[in-house]
């Protein structure tokens, strides 16, 4: 049994090393989902302020259109002040052209607040228009970076798979399906060492009759709180310096 567990060790540490391998190329397809939003939300940003300098210039036009039309009118009404005659025709005609001023005055005000905030908001809009094209500058070179080191991970991801499916073919079937059940629940390590009469998964201790079980090694021990399977580090009689070290490292000088 130890002889099968310790196949199934080999296998164990290339799955750590895969589940390592896959974290972090899931952080970094994140950090490439997060420069594309971001720049996906700088163009929206840059849209909607085209967007709305292209409403203000429609409103300009419209705005200065109405202004000369007012100044045409109020031209009308200077023409005629010659060809009046009554004064009470010419008192209308007085507070018309006034009113027209007034409209005119207002309309010219209004105009020339809409040219400054044309002009603030086409600032706004050449910001944007910098910050995405900078911004898209220099996520090249990173979105590049971070695709070759995705492309690194899958050629260091297959070659571990073609590893491993080499020490399946070696390994005991019964006790692999096991070990992958339990790996597949746990995404970590599932076969480990007695350290000091404890399960080094969960750390709580075992009693004597259990740690014989497994010292014995006739069968497979799991851990009654843990469910992992337990192996007898073969150094630890004899070695005791070893006993604070990782099962890892244990089962490296175990082989000698
Ligand atoms: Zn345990």
């Amino acid at each position: 049994m130890q002889e099968e567990l310790k196949k199934i060790l080999d296998i164990q540490e290339l799955d750590m090393q895969m589940i390592q391998l896959m974290r972090l190329k899931r952080q970094r397809q994140n950090e490439l989902g997060s420069i594309n939003a971001a720049q996906e939300s700088l163009k929206e940003q840059l849209g909607l302020k085209e967007h709305e300098v292209l409403e203000l210039k429609k409103n300009i036009r419209l705005a200065e259109g109405e202004l000369n039309e007012v100044n045409e009118k109020f031209k009308k009404l200077e023409a005629q002040q010659h060809s009046i005659k009554k004064v009470d025709e010419f008192n209308a005609l007085n507070q018309e052209m006034s009113q027209t001023e007034r409209e005119r005055t207002s309309k010219e005000q209004r105009l020339s607040e809409a040219y400054d905030k044309l002009a603030a908001e086409e600032d706004v809009l050449k910001a944007l228009q910098q910050a995405l094209e900078s911004t898209l500058d220099g996520n090249v070179s990173i979105e590049k970076e971070i695709h070759d080191s995705i492309k690194a991970i899958n050629v260091e991801g297959r070659s571990l798979k073609t590893q491993r499916d080499d020490m399946v073919q070696d390994a005991d079937p019964e006790t692999f399906h096991i070990y992958e059940r339990l790996l597949r629940n746990k995404k970590d390590r599932v076969v480990v060492a007695i350290e000091n009469r404890c399960c080094s998964g969960c750390h709580i201790m075992l009693t004597a009759q259990d740690e014989n079980l497994v010292r014995k090694g006739e069968r497979l021990v799991f851990c009654e709180h843990c469910s992992r399977i337990h192996y007898w580090p073969e150094s630890e009689a004899l070695d005791t310096t070893a006993v604070a070290t990782k099962p890892r490292r244990r089962r490296s000088t175990s082989k000698t």
